[in-house]
């Protein structure tokens, strides 16, 4: 070996070292981010267990009203948004008299394969997280096997279900839940210890434009009218009534009104001159075209937004997606409703789903107007990664005092898991931020306790209702 060929070989194991102890320091270095990740994680997500949860949306209902059943698992996933991920995979329609009357193996063999073709979807994670944190259920995914001990359990459970629920309500971590009727909307009877009431006006919209020639369709505006002795030939009677319908709701603490007519209409509302919607409502309804019966409605919205104003309601609106399969997906994009916005600055309007998929027009309004506020309901469950790309825009672009959260589900399990992914991605972003130094660990706390119950306490004015009742 001459000189040369020695210095090389020193110089290349001094080199081979030197690139060890990089790598086992680039290691190190991952490990400790990943660590100081995970634990700013864990504290964030510590700290969301440990708020008394505001949800500003719920349609919780008592297992009866869903008829006369006996509740196992499969009525569970019929009663969730994931029977519309399983129909969509392709099987057919849940039929609830089939869920009594199936044994567990017929109905796996019937809806297993399409189950689990769903394994991959927000929908059936946020179903699962409800069953983990209420049920000690501890795999990934349904099979078979498991979900026959799972489905006693429930069964067990709904033979008492209002003692469930209050033990399931308090397991979750709530302290109160904002409770849109939307299948009774005249209904101002609840159980204030769980539930705050929501005036869900769309019949009052959509009655505008129904108005019944001879006889009145169960369930309508006219026939509650009737029920109240009110008669209705003209649109000041209309009014009149749905005049008593606001007090009637204020009378039973309605926290704020509810609009989720993107199901059934485009979001955006003219603003139609009183005389003409009043002549408009003088014609049979049967005779209307749909344009002038969109006029009515339209004015109907302004009538409502006005009242809003009057009785200090914020005003909840369904925006974005629509449940089940099969609407028009654009009925529901926020930036219709722009010109009431600017029109009533004194109103304060409450945006859903983060307009998805629209979440860049739903941050750009809450960012521009005032009277603007976001809430995050059901975003997760419909698309975990949106609901995180979207807020780390909207953290961007809205102050968070403008954020609210809500859990959008018919009964306590599935609400249960839509809040302990509400929290994962809230607590996933805020920590992500304060890992790359846009957000202080205080300030993340603040912000998760401003989500999920200050500013909703803030916003809809419930300080006397939580310290009177609570
Ligand atoms: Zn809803």
């Amino acid at each position: 070996m001459n000189n040369i060929t020695i210095l090389t070989m020193k110089k290349s194991r001094i080199s081979s070292v030197n690139m060890w102890s990089f790598v086992i320091m680039i290691l190190l270095f991952m490990t400790q981010c990943s660590i100081n990740e995970s634990s700013i994680y864990r504290k964030i997500r510590d700290h969301a267990d440990h708020v008394k949860v505001i949800n500003a949306h719920e349609h919780q209902h008592w297992p009866e009203e869903y008829g006369d059943y006996k509740f196992r698992f499969y009525h569970l996933i019929a009663a969730s948004y994931l029977a519309a991920d399983i129909s969509s995979a392709g099987a057919n329609g849940y039929d609830w008299k089939l869920m009594d009357s199936l044994s567990l193996d017929e109905l796996w063999d019937r809806y297993g394969k399409a189950l689990d073709y769903t394994r991959s979807t927000s929908y059936y994670s946020q179903f699962v997280k409800g069953f983990q944190k209420l049920y000690g259920f501890s795999d990934l995914y349904f099979t078979k096997d498991n979900i026959a001990k799972l489905s006693t359990s429930i069964e067990k459970n709904y033979k008492n279900y209002k003692q469930w629920f209050n033990e399931a309500f308090h397991r979750a971590g709530y302290e109160l839940m904002f409770l849109d009727q939307y299948w009774k909307p005249f209904n101002t009877g609840l159980d204030s210890k769980y539930f705050a009431l929501v005036f869900n006006i769309n019949p009052l919209i959509s009655g505008s434009s129904r108005k019944p020639w001879k006889g009145t369709e169960p369930g309508s505006i006219y026939e509650e009218a009737d029920n109240e002795g009110y008669r209705i030939n003209s649109l000041d009677d209309y009014l009149k009534f749905c005049d008593h319908l606001f007090k009637k709701n204020i009378e039973n603490k309605a926290v704020c009104l509810k609009n989720s007519q993107a199901y059934s209409r485009t979001l955006f509302y003219e603003d139609v001159p009183y005389a003409e919607a009043r002549a408009l409502y003088d014609k049979p309804s049967s005779r209307l075209t749909p344009a002038e019966a969109k006029k009515i409605e339209d004015f109907m919205f302004h009538w409502i937004i006005r009242k809003a104003i009057k009785y200090d309601l914020p005003i909840q609106i369904h925006t974005g997606y629509l449940a089940g399969n099969g609407n028009v997906l654009d009925n529901g994009q926020p930036i219709k409703l722009n010109n009431l916005f600017l029109k009533y600055p004194e109103a304060k309007f409450d945006l859903f789903h983060g307009g998805f998929p629209w979440t860049d027009e739903s941050a750009a309004l809450g960012k521009m107007f005032r009277n603007v506020y976001l809430d995050i309901v059901w975003l997760p469950q419909i698309s975990r990664e949106k609901a995180v790309n979207a807020l780390e825009e909207m953290f961007d672009c809205v102050p968070y005092n403008k954020f609210f959260w809500g859990g959008d589900c018919g009964l306590i399990e599935e609400s249960t898991g839509s809040l302990e992914y509400g929290k994962d991605v809230v607590s996933e972003v805020l920590a992500n931020r304060v890992e790359r130094g846009l957000l202080t660990e205080e300030v993340a706390l603040d912000i998760v306790d401003r989500i999920f119950r200050e500013n909703v306490i803030e916003v809809f004015k419930l300080e006397e209702r939580l310290g009177r009742e609570f």
